[in-house]
């Protein structure tokens, strides 16, 4: 049974969590679920993933037994569609989803080209490489990234002060 979106979830990262379930890459359940070809991806992958058509939409929504509805409400807006070397993000925001704390989930909100903040956490947002998602076949890949990212850069912050 793939999992269900959350309202605040960005569409690219509910059908990174589906690949994830299934075990395979975001193209390859795009090309076994949909009729028609997977939208062009820009440099940060498929988690600015570009509004889908009403019949893919549709299709998405029958397989994963979801109304249209909320499969069109989470679709990205065309107008954050734009090439990017980094994503912002709020970590404690991502790891900890408060309707559900064993899936993070990515919050369609930290695509708004102009997005600096949390409101959650009233803290400056993170940021990852956009090659994170570019390089990552489905959510939980793109989660594996993230945490070696992160280790990565707090390792050499640390460096720097010895
Ligand atoms: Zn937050």
């Amino acid at each position: 049974m793939a999992p269900r979106p959350f309202y605040e979830e960005a569409f690219g990262g509910w059908f990174g969590r589906v690949a994830a379930r299934y075990q395979i890459s975001v193209a390859t359940l795009w090309e076994m679920s949909a009729s028609e070809t997977m939208p062009a991806l820009g440099t940060a992958g498929w988690i600015p993933f570009p509004p889908i058509s009403q019949t893919a939409l549709h299709r998405h929504a029958v397989l994963a037994r979801l109304d249209d509805h909320m499969l069109s409400y989470i679709q990205t807006p065309p107008e954050w569609i734009t090439d990017r070397r980094c994503l912002a993000y709020c970590f404690r925001c991502l790891v900890l989803n408060d309707v559900d704390v064993s899936a993070p989930r990515w919050k369609r909100e930290w695509l708004q080209p102009a997005a600096e903040f949390c409101r959650v956490h009233r803290t400056l947002l993170e940021t990852v490489p956009a090659s994170v998602f570019r390089r990552s076949d489905h959510f939980e890949a793109a989660l594996r990234a993230i945490s070696r990212y992160r280790t990565t850069s707090k390792l050499s912050a640390y460096r720097r002060l010895r």
